[in-house]
């Protein structure tokens, strides 16, 4: 049985403002927003059963609603404290055992608010007196532990955010400052009363009237200012987590700091490597006294693999200006390195055999042959040919040929060595570069390429494919220049030109043979072999 009193009106306005942001903060996905709906429901629990109160005219009545009120009382004031922690971002004090302790100190009120009529530990004497909407009671020794808790929770919560606020950016200022007050409103109530003995509401209790003051305020900063939704992530969280190496150095370049994937990276556990010079730790870094932002490309050996980094210096100032040090960041590039390696491998080289293609042979043997043109040194070009290739297509299919194709190349690149370059030069054609080698022997070198090849054992569904080579070389010295300015592609061109006409000779000699063209600067002495 329940009777209307007035005095009910502002709990039921503040009751519907605590459910409903409850059901606001359901949709907003952080552990604080989850932590915020049980706060909500907790409150609003704790309002609804105080309004009960006041509107049961019996002590009986009254104090079935007291008691049921606890279901909200009593975890209400640890869940702020534990909401604070994720508002602040120091959810790592939510230990295991701080967790089992909030709860067990939640579940011991409850026990001995429903067990007081054995021990009164929490009220001593319960009357309704006339007049008065709520249960008149004495207080025992457990109320006043109930309520240091409620004050401890609340002041630490303040602590949280006064230290928070120093450190958010202006729109999570004013979201803590907002919730800071939303949470303390309630305390305020009771310490006027506690403190100065000022009983502000007479008639009812102060903490619940000022969950009002709360939900407003609560309102406030979820409206207007997205509490919940943009949560705050601390500063510490992100250098802790972030996939990229930091490292702080001091003025004087010593290792002050360093994030957990720096320490993996350099192979460093707990301490180790702080208080070092920088250069222990980044030996490959330019001397660290340069305070401007620099960028650089570095290569780390990281689990036996090459990995490669950008590294980024930025100077740390502190708040007056002041150079205080500079924080080193090592951003993990291998992956983009990689496929920039791939790419290049990929327009630099033949699809069909794997050696290089022929404009990546025109670029390495035009190096090749302005480094012949400073050291003076001879070489060769080789142009080489498939003998009857389009036999060989026609006769046992393309697919054939390019196994063919493949052979040959692999053999004669076998055959050479790694200074050589050789490419594919088109269709069934190769060439090959020879550096630091005189005529006889890149003709000794050709002979064993012609050789190898006549020798491949190829076959097509059990028929033998035979396959020969004819090659045209061409020996020369450039003169000896001691700059880059020589048009060496032109140079080369005309070599290869020379081989090409070697080669043609082969060709008409019968093929499956060498032939040399005699060159005499960019002369054509020819002699067939
Ligand atoms: P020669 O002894 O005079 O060099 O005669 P050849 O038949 O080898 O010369 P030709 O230049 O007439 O024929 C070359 C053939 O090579 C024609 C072309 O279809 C074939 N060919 C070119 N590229 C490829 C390829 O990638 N795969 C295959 N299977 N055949 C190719
Ligand atoms: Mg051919
Ligand atoms: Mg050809």
């Amino acid at each position: 049985m329940l009777e209307y009193t007035p005095y009910v009106v502002p709990f039921l306005v503040s009751l519907g403002l605590t459910s409903a942001l409850a059901l606001v903060a359901v949709g907003r996905p952080s552990p604080a927003a989850r932590t915020f709906v049980w706060l909500m429901l907790g409150l609003s629990i704790w309002t609804l059963c105080y309004a009960l109160e006041l509107c049961s005219p019996t002590l009986a009545g009254k104090h079935a609603w007291l008691v049921a009120k606890y279901v909200g009382a009593a975890p209400t004031p640890l869940l702020w404290l534990v909401f604070c922690l994720y508002a602040t971002g120091r959810e790592a004090w939510l230990t295991r055992r701080v967790q089992w302790t909030l709860a067990g100190w939640a579940a011991l009120t409850f026990a001995v608010v429903c067990t007081d009529s054995v021990h009164h530990l929490m009220w001593t004497e319960l009357r309704v007196v006339p007049g008065e909407p709520e249960l008149q009671a004495g207080h025992g020794p457990f109320f006043w532990l109930y309520a240091a808790a409620i004050y401890a929770s609340i002041l630490t919560s303040v602590v949280l955010f006064t230290r928070f606020y120093w450190t958010a950016q202006p729109l999570f200022r004013r979201q803590g400052l907002l919730l800071t007050l939303g949470g303390f409103a309630p305390l305020a109530g009771r310490m006027s009363e506690d403190l100065f003995g000022l009983d502000l509401l007479p008639r009812v209790d102060e903490v619940i009237f000022f969950f009002l003051v709360s939900a407003v305020l609560f309102a406030l900063a979820l409206f207007r200012y997205s509490a919940l939704r943009l949560v705050p992530i601390a500063h510490h969280l992100v250098v802790h987590n972030i996939r990229a190496g930091i490292v702080v150095l001091d003025l004087s370049g010593r290792v002050v700091d360093l994030n957990p994937f720096a320490r993996e990276l350099f192979g460093l556990t707990g301490n180790a490597g702080v208080g070092a010079p920088s250069h222990t730790v980044l030996p490959y870094l330019a001397p660290p006294d340069a305070p401007q932002t620099t960028d650089e490309e570095v290569t780390l050996l990281s689990r036996g693999q090459p990995a490669y980094f950008t590294v980024q210096r930025s100077p740390i100032r502190g708040a007056s200006g002041r150079l205080s040090g500079q924080a080193v960041v090592l951003f993990d590039v291998t992956a983009r390195r990689e496929a920039e390696q791939q790419l290049r491998q990929l327009a630099q080289s033949d699809a069909l055999t794997g050696v290089h293609n022929r404009r990546h042979f025109v670029t390495l043997a035009g190096q090749a042959l302005a480094q012949a043109g400073r050291s003076g040194q001879p070489f060769a070009v080789v142009m080489m040919d498939i003998d009857r290739f389009k036999g060989i297509n026609d006769t046992y299919g393309h697919p054939a040929g390019d196994e063919v194709l493949r052979a040959v190349a692999q053999t004669c690149q076998a055959r050479l060595r790694r200074t050589d370059l050789f490419a594919r030069y088109g269709g069934e054609e190769f060439v090959a570069l020879l550096p630091a080698t005189s005529a006889p022997e890149a003709q000794q070198v050709a002979e064993a390429l012609r050789e190898a090849v006549e020798a491949l054992r190829l076959e097509d569904a059990g028929r033998p494919i035979p396959v020969t080579l004819s090659l045209g070389l061409v020996a020369g010295q450039t003169a000896q220049t001691t700059q880059d300015q020589t048009p060496q592609d032109l140079d080369l061109h005309a070599w290869i030109a020379q081989a090409d006409a070697a080669l043609y000779a082969a060709k008409t000699g019968g093929r499956n043979r060498v032939t040399l063209a005699v060159s005499q600067g960019r002369g054509v002495g020819m002699a067939v072999g």
